[in-house]
């Protein structure tokens, strides 16, 4: 039960209310009770008043004690509060009504001279349901003075608290129970977009990825969680869309080779006239479709190994000049039967740690690119310089460049751009993988690899790799 959050809010909104009204029924019967206590003690207070004036009017002065304390209240008008006057050591004087005193009586201390003062609350004391207040009446013509006595019934006060008591003992669950009930619907309420979210992401599957969970409110905690997770579902439609457009690549690729090899087996196996020369020609034409499948099928593993997270590099020290150099050896041997040059321009003793593997089949590469893509007699320039803690590497061919439109997606896997068919009659070689690989071995050693330039002159990819650690990340 308490797993939903409906519940669980409720029943803390409900609990701290609870509280709070409870301190507050505390503190406004605390408050009712003191100014009960307040009204008491100031009707007391005016009585024993009016009683220590009276002793001392001329007029009812008489030498007898007990004649002078009756005189003295027959002229007090709180005929509702009984009043009795002691003398000075505690007998009995006069008493108004009759019985008076046994009321009186009831304060707890002895009357003594000790009680000497004028504040009534001082001298009170609470017994059942009555309060008792006494104060001593200094008068100068009676050798001691008096102690005066006046009660009121407290039973009013009583009954007051008491109807306090029940309308709090009814409130409170009263409005305990409202609250719940309107905290369990507020609270209904804003949750249903939640309920909602989690009903239409149950839904959301691989078939319908373009479906996203409805946004009531944008700008509310609900809403943001919701545009949240319609970007994370945009990413993941993305990734799942490249995904499905990188197997369908991968299949299309790998099939033109399979089917053109098996056709040339078939054909060739058919023919069983044929001459030793011309089965072997049959079979150079295989093995050429079958050394490009081969490849493509390499690439793409390591393409998807990389995806996976798989760990693949070996990082070791080593030189980045020597690799950029034998790199650019193994170029030459291509670029011959082309008559393109390749010029270098290294600085000396470049220490780094990384894939000397990878790096080499970065750069060879970018360089078979620029082979590639360079008409005869054409020039290919390579520099290794460092540059803001970095080392920079730059492959400058006077190629056809490449077009504005396949500038942003050269380095996506298996796109081959459209210049790549009109450079010479026939179609040049590639698989469109060649870029995607090098982006990736320069990212594994947290470097970059960008076309920073292309026109009609050539082209120049830039590979830039941080000098400092081991570049390794997957
Ligand atoms: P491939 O070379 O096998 O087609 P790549 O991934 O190596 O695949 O390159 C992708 C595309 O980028 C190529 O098809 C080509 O259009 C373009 N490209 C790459 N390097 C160059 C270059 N040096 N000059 C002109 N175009 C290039």
């Amino acid at each position: 039960m308490f797993d939903s959050i409906r519940v669980r809010l409720t029943v803390w909104h409900l609990a701290i209310l609870a509280v709070l009204q409870a301190l507050l029924c505390v503190c406004i019967y605390d408050y009712i009770s003191f100014h009960l206590n307040q009204q008491v003690n100031g009707i007391l207070g005016n009585v024993l008043t009016s009683v220590d004036q009276a002793l001392g009017k001329p007029e009812v002065w008489n030498a007898d004690p007990q004649v002078h304390a009756a005189n003295a209240l027959k002229l007090v008008k709180h005929t509702e509060t009984p009043i009795a006057i002691y003398d000075a050591t505690g007998n009995l004087m006069a008493e108004r009504p009759s019985g008076a005193a046994h009321i009186t009586h009831l304060v707890e201390r002895p009357l003594t001279g000790t009680y000497v003062g004028t504040e009534s609350e001082n001298l009170q004391e609470h017994l059942g349901a009555r309060r008792v207040a006494v104060r001593f009446s200094v008068q100068p013509r009676a050798s001691a003075g008096y102690f005066i006595a006046a009660s009121t019934s407290l039973f009013s006060r009583v009954d007051e608290l008491r109807t306090a008591r029940i309308a709090f003992l009814i409130r409170v669950p009263f409005m305990l129970v409202l609250t719940g009930l309107s905290g369990w619907i507020l609270t209904g309420r804003s949750l249903t977009p939640a309920v909602l979210m989690a009903e239409r992401a149950r839904s959301i599957g691989a078939d319908n990825m373009s479906e996203r969970l409805t946004v009531l409110h944008p700008y509310d905690e609900l809403g943001r969680l919701a545009l949240a997770l319609n970007e994370l579902l945009d990413r993941l439609a993305a990734a799942s869309v490249s995904e499905r457009q990188f197997m369908a690549d991968a299949a299309h690729e790998l099939r033109t080779p399979l089917s053109i090899a098996q056709t040339a087996t078939t054909v060739t196996l058919m023919n069983t006239d044929g001459t030793f020369e011309e089965y072997r020609s049959a079979l150079q034409a295989i093995d050429n479709y079958l050394q490009r499948l081969s490849r493509s099928v390499n690439d793409v593993f390591r393409l998807a190994r990389a995806d996976a997270g798989f760990k693949s590099l070996h990082v070791e020290d080593l030189y980045l000049d020597e690799v950029v150099f034998d790199a650019v050896k193994a170029a030459r041997m291509l670029a011959t039967h082309k008559n393109i040059t390749i010029g270098i321009s290294t600085m000396e003793s470049c220490p780094y740690r990384g894939d000397e593997a990878l790096l080499h089949e970065m750069m060879l590469n970018l360089l078979e690119n620029s082979i590639k893509y360079t008409r005869p007699c054409g020039n290919v320039t390579v520099k290794l310089m460092n540059n803001a803690n970095a080392y920079e590497i730059s492959i400058t061919d006077t190629g056809i460049g490449i077009s504005e439109v396949d500038r942003d997606r050269i380095f996506q896997r298996f796109y081959r751009g459209g210049p790549a068919t009109m450079l010479a009659p026939q179609k040049v070689e590639g698989t469109g993988l060649g870029l995607s690989i090098a982006q990736w071995i320069a990212t594994s050693h947290l470097g970059t690899l960008e076309l920073t330039s292309s026109g009609q002159h050539g082209s120049t990819f830039v590979v830039r790799l941080p000098c400092n650690g081991d570049g390794a990340t997957t």
